[in-house]
């Protein structure tokens, strides 16, 4: 059964355990898509597809369970030790660098729930407080 998406739905890519997912939330509820991948590119990608699209498949997504929601919100290349933390938006980072290809290989980059010790990049911080 194909569900029409609202305008602007709220999207992510998520992490969970060590596996990424896209989330959707409709009417208050969260739904995450069966498929999980290993990169978090891959899941940005099924989630502009579906944006594209503008439906889903209900068949393809289940409610999410509490125990699930936990929100990480650092994306960090942990192999570059210097490279600063950035505040992840859902399927960017606030700075749009991870989006615009700024950062380089994408593939080293993972969301973590702390900035482990990282300096928070500054673009980040100011356009994450903007609303
Ligand atoms: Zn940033």
């Amino acid at each position: 059964m194909k569900t029409k998406l609202p305008f602007k739905p709220n999207i992510y890519a998520v992490r969970i355990s060590n596996s990424y997912f896209v989330r959707i939330q409709l009417e208050n509820n969260n739904y995450i898509h069966h498929h999980s991948f290993d990169l978090l590119t891959d899941a940005v990608d099924l989630a502009d597809k579906i944006l594209e699209v503008g439906e889903i498949d209900v068949q393809y997504w289940k409610q999410e369970n509490n125990e699930n929601s936990i929100y990480y919100k650092f994306l960090i290349c942990k192999e570059k030790r210097q490279t600063k933390a950035h505040i992840w938006n859902g399927l960017d980072t606030f700075c749009t660098m991870w989006g615009t290809g700024g950062l380089g290989n994408a593939k080293g980059y993972n969301l973590y729930n702390t900035n482990l010790g990282r300096d928070i990049c500054m673009m980040c911080s100011k356009n994450s407080q903007k609303k």
